[in-house]
């Protein structure tokens, strides 16, 4: 394997650096890291250790790394499987089926070509649901990329006949395995691991698991990561179900906290957006997929108006089909201009939540989201002298609007460079692209 540079200090040199700090600052100069933590940002840095790492950023803009509070590194393999479906049709004929079959040695091809993917394209955190079973592969995997990912076994025990009898599990069997899971991984990579419990959705889930993972949740003091009112029929579910919808449901079982990251929210009353901000829950917006099944458009103007904390994310391979921040970060800034006006979702305000809304989705704005002394070294530098992003007139709308994921040059997780001049260190990119079209061609023969 390939090492990652464990130097205890790093310096990205010279670049423009976009801090996302209360301030908005924007600075020139370095950002160096010691022992995994910023120790400067802005002005020139003199190593104190005797081993260091400088990287060159001249050219580059300079910002902490993106964060995507809702992906499934799980479902890479069936990139371009699922074309053109909307939700139920895509979860019953292809995406269930799909996991169902996942054993270890895909699973953790399908994780690493994900993770490879995301750090590449300057993606440093995720929020991920794995599938049912295997999660142990699925963090061995991501512990192994070096990405910061904060990991949830999918939960699935409602008695539907259209859940794949290799996902559907007893309650009991669910919940005990995700405690196992919370026993052997919360925590562990230096913090840079952690859990998540992750009930798929409302009609994945009976009444008794989801009341748990509510109790669960504060008990062991872990997040929660879920779907819901993504797509009409799911919400029809959920209203012959429970005679309500979704994020009423969900406070209910209890469920609802700011500990708690809910995926897509489209199709929302002003009722259930007053909820939500109430309790503090945060939104994941996954443009890209929510277009590509046709599910809607969610009213992100609406839901920052009234005060909740919003965070992106690619979703799924299958529903996107890459898992590209940037991309998101794009369609994100465009996508409500002709509802609500050009100056819906400015640059710095989408840029924020890419970052620092993706950071408190993950319950981690303390530690990463923004380049601030004290907070742990997750940076990227993205090269701004290509011809599609100069002149940079702003930095704010040169990322919001210009950038793309292949224009990153470094990036450092925690401190330790896992991208040097837009080459992986972590993981063998050829053999991840080996496996990931040998497991993929088995799963799908
Ligand atoms: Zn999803």
């Amino acid at each position: 394997m390939i090492e990652a540079a464990r130097d205890d200090e790093v310096v990205f040199r010279g670049g423009t650096i976009l801090t996302i700090d209360p301030q908005h600052r924007v600075l020139a100069g370095d950002v160096a890291c010691a022992g995994g933590a910023i120790v400067q940002v802005g002005g020139d840095y003199t190593p104190k250790a005797r081993d260091y790492t400088v990287v060159d950023c001249a050219g580059c803009i300079v910002m902490p790394g993106l964060v995507q509070a809702h992906v499934h590194t799980c479902q890479t393999l069936a990139r371009g499987r699922a074309d053109d479906m909307e939700l139920l049709d895509w979860l019953r004929t292809v995406v269930w089926p799909y996991e169902a079959a996942l054993d270890e040695a895909a699973l953790t091809a399908a994780v690493e070509l994900a993770c490879a993917e995301l750090l590449l394209g300057g993606t440093t955190a995720i929020l991920d649901m794995a599938t049912v079973h295997h999660t142990d592969a699925v963090f061995a995997a991501a512990e192994r990329s070096g990405i910061r990912a904060t990991i949830g076994k999918a939960m699935m025990d409602a008695p539907d006949p259209q859940i794949p009898p290799g996902l559907r599990e007893a309650t009991r069997a669910s919940l005990d395995a995700s405690a196992r899971l919370i026993d052997r991984w919360h925590g562990a990579a230096a913090g840079r691991l952690r859990y998540a419990y992750a009930p798929r959705f409302v009609p994945s889930c009976t009444d008794e698991l989801l009341r748990e993972v509510g109790v669960e949740a504060r008990a062991r003091g872990v997040r929660i990561h879920t779907h819901a009112s993504e797509n009409l029929g799911e919400i029809a579910l959920v209203r012959a179900r429970f005679g309500k919808d979704n994020i009423a449901v969900l406070d209910e079982l209890g469920l609802l906290g700011d500990h708690t990251c809910i995926a897509h929210c489209i199709h929302l009353s002003a009722d259930e957006r007053r909820l939500l901000a109430a309790r503090g829950a945060h939104v994941c917006h996954c443009p890209s997929s929510n277009l590509k099944l046709a599910s809607g458009i969610c009213q992100v103007p609406e839901l920052v108006a009234a005060g909740i904390s919003v965070a992106l994310g690619a979703d799924g391979a299958p529903c996107n089909n890459n898992l590209d921040g940037f991309h998101e970060l794009r369609l994100a800034a465009l996508l409500h201009k002709p509802r609500s006006g050009p100056r819906a979702l400015p640059a710095p305000e989408v840029v924020k939540m890419a970052t620092l809304g993706g950071a408190a989705a993950l319950g981690l704005a303390d530690q990463i989201g923004s380049l601030e002394v004290g907070k742990r070294g997750d940076v990227i530098a993205i090269d701004i002298t290509t011809l599609h992003t100069i002149p940079t007139a702003s930095p704010w709308s040169a990322i919001a609007y210009a950038a793309r994921s292949c224009d990153i040059r470094h990036v450092a997780v925690d401190g330790t460079v896992v991208v040097r001049d837009g080459a992986l260190h972590t993981l063998e990119v050829p053999r991840v692209r080996e496996r990931a079209r040998t497991q993929a061609a088995r799963l799908f023969r």
